[in-house]
C-alpha cells in the first residue's frame, strides 16, 4: 500500500486518510469520501490536481 492521501493536506479540516497501491486506486475512494463527508458531488480538474499533488508515496 505505498500511496497515501490525507484530506488535511488539501486544506480540509478533516482527519480522513486513505492508502492504496496506486493513484488510480485512491481516486475513487477519495471521490467517495469527498461526496459523503464534504458534499462534493464531482471532483473537477482543479481539485483532482490538488488531490493528486497531495498523494504521497509511503513505505508504510
Ligand atoms: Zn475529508
Amino acid at each position: 500500500m505505498p500511496y497515501k492521501f490525507k484530506c488535511a493536506d488539501i486544506g480540509m479540516n478533516c482527519g480522513f486518510t486513505v492508502k492504496g497501491a496506486s493513484t488510480d486506486e485512491l481516486m475513487p475512494k477519495i471521490a467517495q469520501h469527498a461526496k459523503d463527508a464534504h458534499k462534493i458531488e464531482e471532483i473537477n480538474e482543479d481539485l483532482k490536481k490538488k488531490v493528486q499533488g497531495a498523494i504521497k508515496k509511503t513505505m508504510f
